[in-house]
């Protein structure tokens, strides 16, 4: 396998350190079993992607994009999860200082609401999900998300280089049922320098982070 398959990540502490609040066997089986199991499934349809694109196969894109973006966000949330803990020993706990808590104060008012409105959204999730949070960065804004069951085909926290609006209200004037044609339409206007400059833009921040 080369790098452009994901791979599980080190936990940035051992099995035991977040006990008492997560056991050993609890973290290890999450992160071993729960955690692989994602990253197995993503490489797996990246496998089965290059397969076909090389065969010139046909796929089923909507199942094939449910799939990879379930296990993906999978992978990428567990990533996140793991590294916003940290032993309980050490620095785990608290309220946020620096930056982080003032944006948290200005926009909720105290840490307390915060961490009242954060609790809610986890609780409130119908089946299984996660909460974010999120800075939306037009606003500065810190805002609480839910992720309910994670496979609603995002990508959580890639950075969007191009979108296509494929409601019905952004051609139906010009094509009504015809919506094929608005994609074709689209490749004709698409403007690939302003994504080229929005991905040159996220790759220095990647660089420099
Ligand atoms: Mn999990």
């Amino acid at each position: 396998m080369n790098n452009k398959f994901y791979s599980l990540p080190d936990l940035p502490y051992g099995y035991k350190d977040l006990e008492p609040y997560i056991s050993e066997e609890q973290l290890s089986i999450h992160h071993q079993k729960h955690h692989q199991a994602y990253v197995n499934g993503a490489n797996t349809v990246f496998e089965r992607l290059e397969k076909s694109r090389k065969e010139g196969s046909d796929l089923d894109m909507k199942a094939t994009l449910k799939e990879l973006s379930f296990h993906v966000s999978g992978h990428v949330l567990h990533s996140l999860f793991w590294q916003n803990m940290a032993s309980s020993k050490k620095e785990g706990g608290g309220e946020p200082s620096g930056r982080l808590g003032e944006i948290i104060n200005d926009e909720f008012g105290s840490f307390d609401r915060f961490k009242q409105e954060f609790t809610k959204a986890a609780i409130s999730i119908e089946g299984s999900g996660w909460v974010a949070l999120t800075l939306d960065k037009e606003s500065g804004r810190p805002m609480i998300m839910q992720i309910e069951k994670h496979n609603l085909n995002l990508y959580p926290g890639f950075s969007l280089l191009l979108v296509f609006d494929f409601w019905e209200h952004a051609y139906y004037l010009d094509y009504k049922n015809e919506k094929n044609k608005f994609i074709e339409a689209f490749w004709q206007i698409v403007n690939w320098e302003a994504a080229d400059k929005r991905l040159n833009r996220f790759d220095d921040k990647l660089a420099h982070s």
